[in-house]
């Protein structure tokens, strides 16, 4: 939570230093952004979700943290190379959504590996297993 609250705090002082330096402007821009996310469901807190993100249930989230942790308080489509092959592939909201909060998937791990070669590791374990087992 330190991280959070330490943002939050800077957050705060660009605020009002925007106010020092006569900004009006960009203040009211930010208040028709928060208004705007507000009536769309993209607000949270005072933090602005981006567009097509979805809302995370932070209650669901688990850490392998014992001391203070970032939890997401959104997911958005994330673009990453596969570590085995390479391949770019997208982890989409959702697919993060269901990896957080059902399969229960600690907030720092994340997808490195491609649909191909995840199946491909799956398959390999149990042949593995099968043979050590025998
Ligand atoms: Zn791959």
């Amino acid at each position: 939570m330190e991280w959070r609250e330490g943002l939050m705090a800077s957050n705060k002082n660009r605020k009002t230093e925007l106010k020092k330096r006569r900004s009006h402007r960009a203040e009211m821009k930010r208040q028709e952004e928060l208004a705007q996310a507000r009536s769309e469901g993209r607000l949270i807190g005072d933090q602005i979700m981006p567009k097509g993100a979805i809302k995370a249930d932070v209650s669901k989230q688990k850490t392998c943290s014992a001391g203070p942790w970032t939890p997401k308080l959104w997911y958005v489509d994330t673009r990453f190379s596969c570590t085995d092959c390479g391949k770019r592939e997208v982890w989409t909201a959702k697919q993060q959504k269901w990896w957080y909060e059902e399969c229960q998937g600690i907030v720092e791990s994340k997808a490195v590996r491609c649909r191909a070669c995840r199946k491909k590791r799956k398959e390999g374990g149990k042949l593995q297993s099968r043979k050590s087992g025998s």
